[in-house]
């Protein structure tokens, strides 16, 4: 097994476009570590550098105590798996698993024996003699995942390996990874721009923009603490309200009336803006302790909760998420309350975190 460095990784393109901008990734042996981002960020590239499918245009990447730059992708020891999971048409589920051992050139005995294991974790067993054609999406995506790990490679590298499957499949098979992962302890990085995806996957994140790490964290620390108003944005559904705040008197105050408490060591310059998550505000009766007056302006009801868009007289509508049990009608009066703790304050001209 082994951990994987990425040293002020570098990668324009022959047209000139800068795909990744000097990024440092240290990945631990046996994490699974996944790289967020909107499409364009540049998470493709860098996976794709990482398998040597991409050559990079600088800077380094060590593979276990190996540096891999000017290694062919077959002498990496990593196995990828993509989004569009190419299965040998016309081979059965075990003649597909079979072909990078036979193709290694491992003898019969061992090929047969790594097949039943792969089959036996990923629960393929009673599908080893079909072809793809009578295999359904998840269960392809399972076969792809099966000839990966057949190889027992130090490193998985996927691309976005559950995009083409529907909503519950994705759940399943996560659940899948996950537990496949942790069983194996084989390093993984993860490449997704689902942010459902990377919180309950990932052991670490990295959230990317533009082709630069914005944030490196746990699933916990991204979601409490962005690291800027582009990571803000990005985690969490709804996102965060982003208020902009003065401090005065020892107290973040906003439009409209809604107090915070500072972060320790906050300073009064620059222009700031709080970050509270829609579980930081409570819908209360009006006139209610510490509450400020707001009306409901519309609720979209989940199921498992309700999302309440309040006008609270600032310069923008807040989303508040309340339990369903608590039901408001659009239009009526409210009354608005912080119960979030001590929020994540951001410079709004830099856009990175100050406190
Ligand atoms: P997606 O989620 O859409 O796959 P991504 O975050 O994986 O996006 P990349 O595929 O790494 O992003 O692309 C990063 C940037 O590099 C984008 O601006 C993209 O248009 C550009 N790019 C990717 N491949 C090439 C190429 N072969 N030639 C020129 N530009 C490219």
């Amino acid at each position: 097994m082994a951990g994987i460095e990425v040293t002020s990784l570098h990668k324009t393109y022959p047209d000139g476009t800068v795909a990744v901008e000097h990024v440092d990734l240290s990945i631990g042996d046996g994490e699974l570590f996944v790289m967020l981002g909107p499409s364009g960020c540049g998470k493709t590239t860098t996976l794709r550098a990482m398998a040597g499918l991409e050559r990079q245009t600088s800077g380094d990447i060590r593979i276990g105590s190996t540096v891999v730059n000017d290694l062919p992708p077959a002498r990496r020891d990593i196995a990828m798996v993509f989004q569009f999971y190419a299965l040998y048409p016309h081979l059965r589920t075990r003649d597909n698993l079979a072909f990078p051992l036979r193709a290694e050139g491992l003898p019969k005995a061992e090929v047969s024996e790594r097949v039943d294991e792969a089959a036996r974790l990923m629960r393929l067993e009673p599908l080893l003699d079909r072809k793809p054609q009578r295999l359904s999406g998840g269960e392809q995506q399972r076969v792809a995942l099966a000839r990966a790990l057949v190889r027992r490679p130090q490193v998985f590298l996927m691309d976005e390996p559950l995009t083409n499957l529907d909503a519950e499949l994705r759940a399943d098979m996560r659940t899948e990874i996950k537990h496949l992962q942790a069983e194996l302890g084989t390093t993984m990085v993860y490449v997704t721009h689902d942010q459902v995806e990377a919180m309950s996957l990932g052991h670490r994140i990295a959230i990317l923009n533009k082709g630069r790490v914005e944030q490196i964290g746990t699933p916990l620390e991204v979601y409490d603490r962005p690291a800027s108003l582009f990571c803000a944005r990005f985690i969490g559904s709804p996102p965060m309200n982003l208020l902009e705040v003065e401090l005065t008197d020892g107290a973040l105050r906003a439009p409209g009336g809604l107090v915070l408490t500072p972060p320790a060591g906050l300073g009064r310059d620059g222009s700031l803006v709080a970050g509270v998550r829609p579980e930081g505000l409570e819908i209360a009766s009006p006139g209610s302790e510490d509450s400020i007056p707001a009306v409901v302006v519309s609720a979209e009801a989940l199921g498992d909760e309700i999302i309440y868009v309040v006008d609270h007289g600032g310069d923008h509508d807040v989303r508040v998420r309340m339990p369903p049990t608590v039901r408001f009608a659009a239009d009526a009066k409210v009354g608005l309350r912080y119960v979030g703790g001590t929020p994540p304050v951001y410079d709004s001209s830099t856009g990175k975190l100050v406190a």
